[in-house]
């Protein structure tokens, strides 16, 4: 592993209010709280801490603009115009969002800008959806005419996690906002900063007062407020699991609002002996490795067969160990730091647990330089199933390798965990590809490939991975309420 050159880098930091109503404005409580230079620990600055009172206010606002603002008197095609408009203000600003993104959750700016391709992506996709959502006519017993209509869902609460900031927010606001739902979003507590500068673009573009507004703060004060609030019609998550079951309960205790969840997953990434291996390499070494291991489709349990195991571990421990970790800003560095300190102990804790249960570390473990949160690529061999780090969410760079001997055996392993969120499988063999695709359940399955996302494809968890899919025309499903009209003739 090398570490990339000093950090040096001016940054234009843009709003640190809440976006109430297209206005700018201080919490209620008037408190704010700190947002952290993850590659240096240091303060950026401080932003605006939303809680209770400060989500009554933007749900107020977000519920006048649906049932008599100007939102709901604006044509389909309009809101369409609306995203568009947005989607290249956004791609007219890319280079100043990604140094934010990169700033504020420390990713590295090439995969700043990489996601920033996808927002942008995201953003027009669900603009050319926005007057192409419709229901039927429906040719029922009787002299009536019936007919469906794709209403929106009303206001609509979403929570999005600090691992893909500007993207989750396009994930969450684009397909809200193309069927005409006004949105209450709160960003999470580490990565404020890329949403805010976005919300000023939303303004700029036009989106009337209302529609969109955010909130930074902590999940279990303005968090917790959504998801119980009475006046929100729906609320969309991304997290944890352990607070995705937090958000059904308060969903259920209150107002029985519709919930979408995208939470944690450990994705089986599965490599038959018979895979292209130089790909294979490079694809399992992405997988897990990519953001710093801060995704929730990572391919946490790599199995590999046990014909080409010993070949595949010592060639994957090479690369890891050159993976090049270091000052995000530089663009040779792959790997910049975890988000926070939080994460950073979370990782190194099954770092630890991963040596005491006795997997064989080969590589990696340990901290990377004196300031920031920075973790070597790690790579355990000779993982067994029933190991923590072969369990649950990680959320960092270690790689689990795990041996199989045959396919039965490797589906029945894969299927093992609460999760199914995504998995992968590496073989020339068709047949093998099908088998894997059709019996490893979960939401996503990439063959020879990881991590193809496109704003046309759904991504969401089968099992403790999610309720709803997000992305492609399956997304829009969430964001809208089947009205059935019967006329008699
Ligand atoms: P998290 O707590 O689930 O955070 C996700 C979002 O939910 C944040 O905006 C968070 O606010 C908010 N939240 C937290 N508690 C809440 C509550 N009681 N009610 C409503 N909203 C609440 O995740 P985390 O603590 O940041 O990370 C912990 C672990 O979650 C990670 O190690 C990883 O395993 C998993 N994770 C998964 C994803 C994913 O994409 N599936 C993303 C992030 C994390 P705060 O900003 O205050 O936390
Ligand atoms: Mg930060």
């Amino acid at each position: 592993m090398v570490t990339a050159k000093e950090p040096k880098q001016q940054v234009k930091i843009g709003p640190t209010r809440l976006l109430i109503n297209n206005e700018w404005v201080e919490s209620v409580s008037g408190r704010r709280f700190e947002t952290i230079n993850p590659a240096t620990g240091e303060i950026i600055c401080e932003v605006a801490e939303a809680d209770a009172p400060d989500v009554d206010k933007a749900v107020q606002v977000a519920r006048a603009a649906f049932t008599s603002g100007e939102w709901s008197k604006i044509s389909a095609t309009k809101r369409g115009e609306l995203l568009y408009k947005l989607a290249d203000l956004i791609a007219q600003n890319i280079d100043e969002l990604a140094q934010l993104e990169t700033l504020d959750n420390g990713k590295p700016l090439q995969d700043s800008l990489s996601d920033l391709e996808l927002v942008i992506a995201t953003y027009r996709y669900y603009a050319g959806w926005a007057d192409k959502v419709q229901g039927k006519t429906i040719p029922i017993n009787g002299p009536y005419f019936c007919y469906t209509r794709h209403e929106p869902v009303g206001v609509v609460g979403q929570i999005i996690p600090w691992n893909f900031p500007l993207l989750m927010q396009a994930w969450k606001l684009a397909p809200a906002l193309a069927t005409g739902n006004t949105v209450v979003m709160k960003t999470a507590e580490q990565t404020p900063l890329s949403a805010l500068r976005v919300g000023e673009l939303i303004v700029e573009a036009g989106f009337p007062p209302g529609v969109v507004n955010i909130l930074s703060g902590y999940g279990p004060t303005a968090g917790a407020a959504i998801a119980r609030h009475m006046d929100i019609d729906k609320v969309a998550f991304t997290g944890s699991t352990e607070v995705g079951h937090l958000i059904m309960e308060a969903a259920a205790k209150s107002n029985l609002k519709r919930v979408t969840l995208e939470l944690g997953g450990k994705s089986p990434n599965i490599v038959f002996a018979d895979a292209d291996f130089d790909q294979a390499i490079a694809g399992a070494h992405d997988a897990i490795f990519f953001n710093q291991g801060q995704c929730c489709c990572a391919g946490s349990r790599l199995f590999v067969e046990e014909k080409c195991y010993d070949e595949f571990v010592a060639k994957t421990v090479e690369k890891a160990r050159n993976r090049i970790v270091g000052n995000p800003f530089d663009p040779d560095t792959e790997q910049g730091p975890q988000v926070d300190q939080e994460q950073f102990n979370r990782v190194m804790s099954y770092i630890e647990s991963g040596m005491r249960e006795g997997a064989q570390m080969l590589c990696g473990g340990n901290r990377v330089g004196e300031q920031g949160y920075f973790i070597a690529p790690t790579v355990f061999a000779d993982v067994r199933d029933e190991m923590k780090i072969a369990q649950e969410e990680i959320f960092g760079p270690v790689m689990s390798i795990i041996k199989f001997k045959d396919i039965e055996e490797v589906i029945q392993r894969a299927n093992a965990t609460m999760y199914g969120l995504a998995a992968a499988v590496w073989t020339q063999d068709i047949t093998k590809a099908q088998a894997i695709a059709n019996n490893v359940r979960a939401g996503t399955i990439w063959v020879n490939c990881y991590d193809v996302f496109d704003a046309a494809a759904p991504f969401g968890g089968f099992k403790q991975s999610g309720i709803g899919r997000e992305l492609g025309e399956y997304g829009l499903q969430q964001y809208t309420e089947i009205k059935t009209v019967t006329i008699k003739l």
